[in-house]
């Protein structure tokens, strides 16, 4: 039986060209599902080189997660693309590997008992932060309720925290009493933590690496704080540390920093593995000081997939290897590799401040020292405008010309004024680069000198950036 071939199909079977094949000679498509298959080649081809458009992640200074990993973990994951991480009785070595980088993190953040406490890995530090702050609530609750009092108006105190803060609090009815930034205070300090606190505050939640500028906030100092509260007024307030960024640095690089299960009061900490913890996207960390402090109302015995296995996560299904490649770290690199690698990225970065500082028209706002913030600078323009007329929204927008993303944006409340930009060192971003990046922004200065800006860039054209 002889089908009908057009001239050109015929002289593609002879070619065997993907980018002349029939598939590919037309547009795809993008709204209607697809009638026909097609040859996996050409897809794949069609597919990858979409992604181009999305440009190079490593160049994309905004992004807190990891972007460059090793043919070990490339090896791993493609091992464990099978694992769900909910399978725990299916997968018993992977349920093994993820309890024991609980223990890990329990002992690096100086659990008083690694083994015996309690925690478990989540999609990010999101869902982390989420089962922090029910843990929290849950806690709050169970105290309200034995003393009969009510337990309907829960809040909860932080600085200018990550968004997932502010989904957690919506999505759970608590109210957010977020302390507003003030001249040049751009984090939470004890005197505004203790002017919020009351009988309904479920917990005071620091973050280690603010989003927006990059510092660590005060744990200790805020700890001492609700440490004399107690003395004085007997009101017992938890801390859960969202330690995104800096819970996989400062043990590292600032060892006698304490903001960890040192503090009795630090009660749970989240993390996210992708970002300073080396894994790929797709895992983050939250770990309890004590087992006593998971109300075990929020653990769920799931028996249906064979075994009788507690779980607490939002989430059901979920990929096991970057748990896997997660313990692969751990093994790999241990203290000491951890600390090489952030060391390096911290002196990146903080050559990368003292060169942006003296191009002239910015002020470093931080400057990437490891014992306020993580490995990061951010700074804001000295006047309105630089010469020319341009904002940092003109040049970010002027920087993605050469693929760099440096977001440009301006701060939470009361500084909403203050417009600041910022560059993260991670894993990768090499000092090389970091040379390269510091003559593209001279040219991009001198480029603005010569052609002013007409009509600079509102925050809502440069919007897009993201934040995370
Ligand atoms: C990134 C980040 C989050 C959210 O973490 P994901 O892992 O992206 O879900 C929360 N808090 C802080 C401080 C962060 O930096």
């Amino acid at each position: 039986m002889t089908s009908h071939h057009s001239g050109r199909e015929l002289r593609n079977e002879i070619l065997d060209d993907v980018y002349s094949s029939s598939d590919l000679l037309k547009q795809l498509p993008k709204v209607h599902f697809p009638k026909a298959e097609r040859d996996p080649r050409h897809v794949f081809a069609a597919v990858r080189d979409e992604l181009m458009l999305d440009g190079n992640s490593r160049q994309n200074l905004a992004t807190f997660c990891q972007t460059w990993v090793d043919d070990e973990i490339q090896n791993l994951m493609s091992l464990s693309i099978d694992k769900n991480m909910i399978d725990k009785d299916e997968y018993p070595q992977t349920a093994e590997i993820e309890a024991r980088c609980v223990h890990m993190l329990a002992d690096l953040w100086n659990s008083p008992d690694p083994q015996g406490t309690l925690g478990c890995s989540t999609v990010g530090s999101s869902e982390a932060a989420m089962l922090g702050g029910l843990a929290l609530k849950w806690q709050w609750r169970a105290k309200r309720k034995a003393a009969g009092l009510p337990a309907d108006k829960p809040n909860m105190i932080c600085g200018p925290v990550q968004i997932c803060w502010h989904k957690f609090a919506r999505y759970f009815d608590v109210e957010l009493r977020e302390i507003p930034l003030e001249g040049d205070r751009l984090i939470m300090n004890p005197e505004e933590v203790l002017k919020r606190v009351d009988e309904n505050t479920i917990g005071v939640v620091p973050t280690l690496g603010v989003t927006f500028t990059c510092q660590y906030e005060p744990v200790k100092a805020v700890s001492d704080a609700l440490d004399e509260l107690q003395r004085e007024t007997g009101l017992d307030i938890p801390i859960h540390v969202d330690g995104a960024s800096g819970a996989f640095l400062a043990p590292f690089c600032v060892p006698a920093l304490e903001w960890d299960f040192r503090l009795p009061r630090v009660k749970s900490i989240n993390t996210s593995g992708h970002k300073f913890g080396l894994a790929p996207l797709g895992v983050g960390w939250v770990v309890w000081r004590e087992a006593d402090d998971l109300p075990k109302e929020l653990i769920f015995d799931v028996n249906y997939l064979g075994g009788d296995m507690p779980t607490f996560a939002l989430n059901f299904s979920r990929p096991g290897g970057q748990v896997i490649a997660q313990y692969y770290n751990f093994l790999r690199l241990g203290r000491e590799g951890y600390r090489k690698i952030h060391t390096a990225c911290y002196e990146t970065a903080q050559f990368l401040a003292k060169e942006i500082g003296k191009i002239g028209p910015f002020e470093i706002l931080f400057d990437g020292d490891s014992r306020d913030g993580i490995p990061a600078l951010c700074w804001k323009l000295k006047e309105e405008q630089g010469i020319g007329g341009y904002t940092l929204y003109d040049l970010a927008d002027r920087l993605r010309s050469r693929g760099w993303q440096v977001p440009a944006y301006s701060m939470p409340a009361d500084r909403q004024d203050l417009v600041i930009q910022r560059i993260l060192v991670r894993h990768g971003v090499s000092y090389d680069l970091a040379c390269l990046l510091i003559d593209d922004i001279r040219r991009s200065v001198e480029f603005f000198a010569q052609h002013p800006v007409t009509l600079p860039m509102t925050p809502d054209e440069a919007a897009g950036f993201n934040h995370n």
